[in-house]
């Protein structure tokens, strides 16, 4: 079914907490040399309007492809990066790339659409980042607005003065800002307050029950009302069937992102698929879907 597959590629080495220390070793030392190598990539997935009818950008996922271990889930190897620190490195390569795309992209099709990028509390750390950013921007000529970057909950946990004031430089900068995975761990409503954000993802676990859950969509109506309140948008993650649009609908939800409307695909794909004049009539036609 379409909840597993994309999984099932990682099935293996998604054990990670089973992995032995060998194999650990044996991942950290091939991640080290993973870049270079040229074995990472980015898949881009859509986030589309509630309606379905416009694409409001995408979000960019990072693959690792080893000739040795196979497909890599980023769930393993991200946390690995974090511990012995590469995430930086990598984290840049995402940003870099992703802002790349997304300015071909503009400039072919569609001014208004924004690049959305996963940044590791770990990044914020970094002295780096902050004039990474602005160099990518700078660079690209892109407008900052249409850079974002998504946090976790996580962040909170560990985070200095230093780096929450390193994100509020960013911000300060222009580039939106979203709080990911909301509703997963330890979701706090008083972090909705710590820093701008712009938007707010509410995790894939709620939307699972929203069609026959009535506390799920209690919570979810819930959420996106605060949400709305302190004027941040609502995008809902892991839409995967046309019952569950119509409740997100209904509840206001602002954009929606889901195996539904696509898996990540290549850049290639995205563009045939959502960008190039084949593509936007698909979209267009996926409301009658829903509609039937
Ligand atoms: P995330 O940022 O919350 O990304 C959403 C994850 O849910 C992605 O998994 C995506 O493929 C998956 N997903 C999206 N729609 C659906 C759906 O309808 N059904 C199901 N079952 N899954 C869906 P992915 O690509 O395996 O990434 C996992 C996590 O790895 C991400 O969660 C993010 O935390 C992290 N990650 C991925 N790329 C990067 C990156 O470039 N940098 C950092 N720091 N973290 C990354
Ligand atoms: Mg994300
Ligand atoms: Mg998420
Ligand atoms: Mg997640």
């Amino acid at each position: 079914d379409s909840k597993s597959k994309g999984r099932n590629a990682y099935s293996f080495y998604s054990q990670s907490l089973n992995q032995s220390a060998s194999e650990r070793l044996k991942m950290d030392q091939l991640l080290r040399g993973a870049l270079e190598r040229n074995e990472f990539s980015i898949v881009y997935q859509a986030i589309v309007s509630e309606q379905g009818t416009r694409l409001k950008g995408f979000e960019a996922l990072i693959r690792w492809s080893s000739p040795e271990l196979g497909q890599v889930s980023p769930s393993v190897f991200i946390p690995i990066a974090e511990q012995i620190g590469l995430i930086s490195e990598i984290g840049l390569w995402v940003l870099r790339e992703s802002a790349e795309q997304l300015k071909l992209w503009q400039s072919r099709y569609d001014q208004a659409i924004v690049m959305s990028i996963n940044v590791s509390p770990r990044q914020f750390h970094d002295e780096s980042i902050l004039p990474a950013v602005k160099g990518v921007i700078s660079k690209t000529g892109l407008p900052p607005a249409s850079l974002q970057l998504e946090v976790t909950e996580g962040l909170f946990l560990s985070a200095s003065e230093r780096t929450l004031n390193n994100i509020r430089l960013l911000k300060s900068s222009g580039i939106r800002l979203a709080l990911d995975d909301f509703g997963t761990g330890f979701s706090s409503l008083s972090y909705l307050n710590q820093l701008p954000f712009d938007v707010l993802k509410i995790d894939k676990s709620f939307v699972d029950g929203l069609e026959n859950n009535d506390k799920d969509q209690a919570m979810v109506m819930a959420i996106i009302s605060i949400a709305h309140r302190l004027s941040m948008e609502v995008v809902v993650e892991g839409v995967e069937t046309p019952q569950q649009v119509h409740v997100l609908r209904e509840l206001s939800a602002d954009a929606l992102q889901g195996y539904y409307y696509s898996k990540p695909v290549s850049a290639r794909e995205a563009e045939a698929r959502f960008l190039s004049q084949s593509g936007l009539l698909n979209l267009s036609e996926s409301i009658w879907d829903e509609l039937s």
